[in-house]
């Protein structure tokens, strides 16, 4: 959190103690600006059941369409509504709840693997929470054992988990590294996430060729070497 807002106000050259002073909720959405490490919930956000949530959607998505114009009782259209509900809430939101966190096991580092693991090109597909619009890419995350390893598909699962959340990208990084640096009992945690935006490639300033990168650096990996290190091995696919 502090190292968060510490990178914000670098990036915007404002103060940590105001950082959003003089921003309207409009510029914040669209420079894609955000105000938390956690992902905004509200307290009450899992009493009602997923079934329940699913019906809702269905019935304001359906509002959505009918104030566009669009006619539901079109047989393209009549199942839409019911169908983005259940794609919101079992798929491409269903990270927003935690029991859907997958589990993690570790294990003890037998083979006594001392270097850094590289975990390269994991594809992960997520949302702008500003637009709700894909943002998709690559993910690369690596991790130096402190004496624990974990099967390597968690760490694709721990990816997409929390893409699957209405996001920002420097939110994204940060959760999965924070998260592998609780889980992996190390601060020696690297990820890279170089992602497009449809919100910027779509529409706005229609940008098709833009990527964007963010980085999470702890430990060990805040050393410009293994900064190198860890980025050749990711360059040379
Ligand atoms: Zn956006």
């Amino acid at each position: 959190m502090k190292q968060e807002k510490i990178m914000l106000s670098t990036l915007l050259d404002l103060e940590e103690d105001n950082l959003f002073e003089d921003f309207s909720i409009n510029d914040i959405g669209d420079n894609h600006l955000y105000t938390n490490l956690e992902t905004p919930l509200k307290s009450n956000a899992f009493e009602i059941s997923d079934k329940e949530k699913k019906e809702k959607i269905s019935v304001l998505f359906a509002e959505i369409m009918d104030v566009m114009g669009m006619d539901l009782n079109d047989d393209s259209l009549k199942g839409t509504p019911e169908r983005v509900a259940k794609m919101y809430i079992d798929e491409i939101f269903s990270g927003l709840n935690p029991k859907n966190k997958p589990k993690m096991s570790l294990f003890e580092n037998k083979y006594q693997y001392n270097q850094m693991l590289v975990e390269k090109n994991i594809t992960f597909y997520s949302n702008c929470e500003h637009h709700f619009v894909p943002i998709f890419g690559k993910a690369h995350v690596a991790y130096i054992s402190s004496g624990k390893v974990i099967g390597l598909s968690k760490l694709n699962r721990i990816v997409q988990y929390y893409a699957q959340r209405p996001q920002v990208q420097e939110r994204l990084t940060n959760q999965i590294g924070k998260d592998l640096e609780h889980i992996l009992q190390t601060e020696d945690i690297a990820v890279i996430i170089d992602a497009k935006h449809l919100c910027v490639c779509s529409r706005g300033i229609k940008d098709d060729t833009s990527t964007t990168i963010t980085t999470y650096y702890g430990g060990a990996f805040k050393n410009p070497q293994k900064i190198a290190e860890l980025q050749n091995y990711i360059k040379n696919s």
